[in-house]
């Protein structure tokens, strides 16, 4: 039995292979791997082309009734508890708005937020309401290139599965699994197989079954050589557990060495491939469907063999991630098919702090969530396969509420040791909750709702007043410049995912900055030329301004429509919406007006700038008298030049 703690370790890189492989003759494929992805600017165009084609009142018209008023559509807006239509459709400018929540976008975010998806499936969906075919490339992958993936996928599936079930020399990964207590019909039902020892034994197959060899490095089961091209295989000697998407078809694999072997890390991944993120698959999750849409609850545990043993005794609503930490795409596509999460933890201190991690960023997620941790020292395989069926049920639904678990934690870990410590963990607590109501998709009236439980149970429990938890609750909340970790917490950067900020939160310099670019096109050259990203203090503003200038670099307009195109994170969407709507309210200055303001803005800081820097030659004092005096007068002339003035008039 292994250790619980140590299926949790995954590596994708592999060892260097030798020069001259194990067995065989070296497979001499392609040189270079067929890169995919066309041009940044075919994939702008085609997002262009999607958006083009669709009539945003359209779009909208289909979730919410909207009425005419003047050039706009008016409706109750789907995110909050609407009475009087706060929700604007523009039709000139395809984008829509809502005044109360202060969201705002195009066609793109509107089906995002609607459905809870991610850009690329927006485009897809998009495109096909459009009848546009979505070209190879950064938007989509060709049907082809995805169904050649999923071909040698699974053919490579079959040929693990009936090398474990026949060869003699898989006898020791077949003594592995069974020592682990998993019947052949486990086996079978989930096809595991085994990678022999060798650096080409799928490689050598390939070219008989009609695969080249750069289809197997793109699909993850072979790695190009670095110095003598060619390539060899990436799992060897392992145990394949193969990865399946929702619609069951294979996408990757899990491998995991056998006891005693050298093959370096306990388990390896496929890479990411196009059919491929581990951060929004879990393992099982096919077969796991009906019986989350029984339960109406998805259990999720960490190892592989953890999900195979509580599927065997009966449990069928059990997934397990890949390797990573259970993130917000893991949430969001187990909303798809139960209302009720349980996340199985290890009793020890790394499932403690998993629990933490998780909580962090799963509270924001409108899911029941819980946490069940197993007794201390037991994985859940062995638990599940020695108890049975009835035990792990009862450890499942003895889980807790997140949040309730974390107060848990939060209260076990003060006790006895006095007021700094309470303070922290309330802390902690209000961090979470401040956090929820930044990124959830919780209506506003469920936020406030679950707001109010969390810090009445606060009060109660540490004799806190409500209103000191409230203010510091909003303390932190206004701290716009907090931002989420930058990595999915599986090592992954993120998509860059803002927390929403409205304009009159932006430092006043920002804001006009935004201004301009998003609605006075004759400044937009000035303001990419003169002012560096660092010169703008908040994170959302600087994205904006990066864009803009690579935009401009790319030949491309700056506007309103592109940004929000190149843009793709709802909050930015948000902000760059009110900043228009802004620029179109009735007391709103004219193009004119904003150039010539920005323009004495940007003379006025630039003299700042120029007399600080004569301020600091003159401290650091390494000039003659002469000098000194001459630098003096040239930076009183440059105040006065950037203030309007002229010089002062003799006599
Ligand atoms: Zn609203």
């Amino acid at each position: 039995m292994t250790m619980p703690g140590d299926e949790r370790r995954f590596d994708t890189t592999a060892p260097k292979p030798p020069d001259v492989p194990m067995t065989g003759r070296p497979i001499v494929g392609a040189a270079a791997q067929r890169h995919l992805a066309t041009s940044r600017l075919e994939g702008d165009d085609i997002k262009e082309r999607v958006r083009d084609a669709t009539d945003i009142a359209d779009l909208v018209a289909s979730y919410v009734t909207l009425r005419r008023q003047g050039k706009n559509f008016v409706g109750l807006c789907p995110w909050h508890d609407d009475s009087k239509p706060s929700f604007n459709v523009n039709p000139e400018r395809q984008t829509f708005r809502c005044w109360v929540c202060d969201i705002g976008g195009d066609v793109y975010s509107f089906l995002m937020r609607m459905e809870k998806i991610e850009f690329r499936e927006a485009l897809e969906q998009l495109a096909e309401r459009a009848g546009i075919d979505l070209p190879r490339g950064r938007g989509a992958l060709p049907v082809d290139e995805r169904k050649s993936l999923h071909k040698v996928l699974n053919w490579a599936c079959d040929r693990f599965a009936d090398h474990l079930r026949r060869a003699p020399d898989a006898e020791p990964a077949r003594a592995y699994l069974r020592d682990r207590g998993l019947t052949l019909e486990t086996i079978e039902r989930f096809q595991l197989g085994y990678a022999p020892a060798a650096w080409d034994w799928l490689l050598r197959q390939a070219p008989a079954a009609g695969f080249p060899a750069d289809l197997l490095a793109r699909a993850g089961l072979a790695v190009e050589r670095q110095e003598r091209g060619g390539h060899y295989d990436r799992f060897r000697d392992r145990v394949m557990f193969p990865i399946r998407d929702p619609q069951g078809r294979c996408v990757a694999f899990g491998g995991r060495v056998l006891p005693g072997s050298t093959e370096g890390a306990k388990y390896i991944n496929s890479p990411e491939t196009p059919v491929f993120s581990k951060s929004s698959l879990l393992y099982g999750l096919d077969s796991s469907r009906d019986g989350m849409a029984r339960t109406g609850r998805a259990v999720v545990v960490e190892g592989y063999t953890d999900c195979l043993a509580a599927r065997q005794v009966g449990c069928d609503d059990v997934v397990a991630v890949l390797g990573t930490a259970l993130g917000e795409r893991h949430a969001k596509l187990l909303r798809r098919y139960a209302d009720r999460l349980v996340l199985v933890l290890d009793g020890d201190e790394a499932g403690r702090r998993r629990a933490d991690e998780v909580l962090d960023v799963l509270l924001a997620e409108p899911i029941d969530i819980r946490i069940a941790r197993m007794p201390d020292g037991v994985d859940p395989c062995e638990f599940a396969l020695e108890r049975g069926r009835e035990a792990f049920e009862a450890l499942v639904e003895s889980a807790v509420d997140a949040l309730d678990y974390r107060l848990e934690e939060a209260a076990a870990k003060v006790a006895g040791k006095g007021d700094d410590a309470a303070l922290a963990a309330v802390e902690s607590v209000l961090v979470a909750l401040s956090r929820v109501s930044d990124r959830s998709t919780l209506a506003p009236s469920q936020r406030r709702l679950r707001e109010d439980q969390v810090l009445g149970r606060l009060s109660r429990r540490f004799g806190l007043s409500r209103e000191a938890l409230l203010g510091r609750l909003s303390a932190l909340r206004s701290d716009f410049s907090a931002r989420m970790p930058a990595t999915d917490g599986d090592g992954e950067p993120r998509v860059e995912r803002f927390h929403p900020v409205t304009p009159t939160r932006l430092p006043a310099w920002d804001r006009e900055v935004l201004e301009v670019l998003v609605g006075v096109p004759e400044a937009t050259e000035l303001v990419i030329r003169e002012i560096p990203a660092d010169d703008l203090e908040h994170r959302a503003s600087r994205t904006v301004l990066e864009t803009a200038r690579r935009m401009h670099a790319e030949g491309r307009e700056v506007n309103l429509g592109g940004l929000l195109l190149e843009l793709t994170d709802p909050a930015l969407h948000s902000l760059l919406v009110a900043v228009d709507s802004d620029l179109h309210s009735s007391n709103a200055a004219t193009a004119a007006d904003r150039l010539s303001h920005i323009e004495d803005a940007l003379r006025q800081r630039r003299a700042n700038r120029d007399v600080a820097a004569g301020i600091r030659t003159l401290k650091s004092s390494s000039l003659d008298a002469e000098a000194e005096a001459q630098l003096l007068e040239q930076l009183v002339a440059t105040r006065r030049e950037a203030q309007g003035m002229t010089d002062p008039k003799d006599g």
